[in-house]
C-alpha cells in the first residue's frame, strides 16, 4: 500500500506479506480443486491448508468451515439458514446484516448509551418471539462493532439464547485478528469472519459452524464446500486467507497498538475541545477510535484530512459516499449533528507513534479553522 498515513484499518487491512506470498504461489499452478489430477490435487492443498488455518484463528473444526466471498456472504448465509425460525438481531449490526434482517422482519434489540447491546431487551425479545411465532428464535449479533470498536456481550448472549432454544449467529469480522475469538468459549453456532480484515485479500471470507447446524445455501452449483457453496473456489483469495489468519492467531501487536491508540484519545482529550469518545466506557478492540467533536461533519474531517493525507473513515466504510448519521452512533441515543460529525480512526501494524502526533496536528488544525468559524468555546469532554 502506497503510504501516507492510514488510519483506516476496519475498512480494510493492508495484505499481509505472508498472504500475498501465499497468493502469488497459489496463482501460479493451474488447477481445478475439484479435479482428480496431480494439479487439481494442489491447488486442493491449499485450500485445504487455509481450512485449518481459518478454523484454528476461532479454535473451530476445519470441516465445518465454508469459505464464502466475504463477510457479507457469511452473514447472509447465516441468516438465510435460519429455517422458520424468528430472526432478531441488535440496532448496530452491519449492514449485511440488517439490511436482510428488516427484509426478514426482524426484531431489533436497543444498544446503551455506551454502545453495548441491551441483554435484558434482547432476551425479553427471544421470550416474546417465541410466544408470538411458537418458534425459538435466531439470533444474529456482532462481537466487535466497526465503528466504535465497542466489544459486546456474546457469550452472555448465547448463554441466555441457548437456554431458551435460540440459535446465534455471530459476525466476529472486526473483532478476529485483533482480539481472541473462540466459537466455542462464545458459544455460538454460526461464525463469520472476513479475511481483508485481518491482512487477507479483499473477497474471501468464512462462515464457521459451531457444530452440525443447518446451512440453507445461497450459491447453488457444483457440489464444493460439501454443497453448502456452491462454484469454483477462490484458490489464490482462500490461501491468502489462510495465512493471514495463521499470522493474525498470534495478536502480537495488540498491546502496542492499544497504547497508540489510547495515546491519540488522550492528546485529542488535550485540546480542551468538546469531544465526545464513543464508547469508552465499554470494553473496546484495542484499536479503534471513534469520536465526534461536533464543530465540522464528518464528511469535512475525513475530505480536509484526506488533503492532509491521512486515510479516516466517517462512520462505517461501508457506506461512505452517501451523507447520512451512522445508524450505530444514533442507536446509542446521540442526537443527528453529533453521529453526523462522528469519525472513526482504526490503526494497525504498520501504524506508530509519529502517525499519532501527524494525525493530532492535521484535526487540531481544521478543528481550530471550525471553531473560527462556529464559534463554540465550550471545553466539554464527555465519554460515552
Ligand atoms: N461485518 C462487519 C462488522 C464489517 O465491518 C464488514 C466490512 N465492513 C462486513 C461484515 C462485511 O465484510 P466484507 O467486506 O468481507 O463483505
Amino acid at each position: 500500500m502506497t503510504r501516507g498515513i492510514y488510519m483506516d484499518w476496519n475498512a480494510t487491512a493492508p495484505l499481509r506479506p505472508t498472504a500475498l506470498a501465499a497468493m502469488s504461489a497459489a496463482l501460479h499452478e493451474a488447477g481445478n480443486p475439484s479435479s482428480v489430477h496431480a494439479h487439481g490435487r494442489r491447488a486442493r492443498a491449499w485450500i485445504d491448508q487455509a481450512r485449518e488455518e481459518v478454523a484454528a484463528l476461532v479454535g473451530g473444526r476445519s470441516a465445518l468451515v465454508i469459505f464464502t466471498s466475504g463477510g457479507t456472504e457469511a452473514n447472509n448465509l447465516a441468516l438465510n439458514s435460519r429455517g422458520a425460525r424468528p430472526l432478531i438481531i441488535s440496532a448496530i449490526e452491519h449492514e449485511s446484516v440488517l439490511k436482510p434482517a428488516r427484509l426478514a422482519g426482524a426484531q431489533v434489540a436497543r444498544v446503551g448509551r455506551a454502545g453495548e447491546i441491551d441483554v435484558a431487551h434482547l432476551s425479553y425479545l427471544i421470550d416474546k418471539a417465541a410466544e408470538t411465532t411458537g418458534k425459538p428464535a435466531f439470533i444474529s449479533v456482532m462481537l466487535a462493532n466497526n465503528e466504535t470498536g465497542v466489544m459486546q456481550p456474546v457469550a452472555e448472549i448465547a448463554r441466555i439464547a441457548r437456554s431458551k432454544g435460540a440459535l446465534v449467529h455471530c459476525d466476529a469480522t472486526q473483532a478476529a485478528g485483533r482480539v481472541a475469538v473462540d466459537i466455542n468459549e462464545l458459544g455460538v453456532d454460526y461464525l463469520t469472519l472476513s479475511a481483508h480484515k485481518l491482512g487477507g485479500p479483499q473477497g474471501a471470507g468464512a462462515l464457521i459452524l459451531g457444530g452440525d447446524l443447518p446451512v440453507e445455501s445461497l450459491v447453488i452449483g457444483g457440489g464444493q464446500e460439501r454443497n453448502r457453496r456452491g462454484g469454483t473456489e477462490n484458490v489464490a483469495a482462500i490461501a491468502g486467507f489462510g495465512a493471514a489468519a495463521k499470522e493474525a492467531a498470534s495478536l502480537g501487536d495488540s498491546q502496542r497498538i492499544a497504547t497508540l491508540r489510547n495515546a491519540l484519545e488522550d492528546k485529542l482529550a488535550q485540546f480542551g475541545l468538546p469531544l465526545t469518545i464513543f464508547g469508552r466506557g465499554a470494553q473496546r478492540l484495542p484499536n479503534t477510535s471513534c469520536f465526534a467533536s461536533g464543530t465540522k461533519t464528518a464528511e469535512t474531517l475525513v475530505m480536509a484530512l484526506d488533503l492532509a493525507g491521512i486515510a479516516i473513515s466517517a462512520g462505517s466504510a461501508c457506506s461512505s459516499g452517501k451523507v447520512r448519521p451512522s445508524h450505530v452512533i444514533s442507536a446509542m441515543g446521540f442526537d443527528a449533528a453529533t453521529a453526523g460529525s462522528a469519525i472513526r480512526v482504526s490503526l494497525g501494524w504498520q501504524n506508530d507513534a509519529d502517525d499519532i502526533d501527524t494525525f493530532i496536528a492535521a484535526w487540531g488544525r481544521v478543528q481550530r479553522a471550525g471553531l473560527a468559524q462556529s464559534g463554540a468555546a465550550d471545553a466539554r469532554i464527555s465519554a460515552a
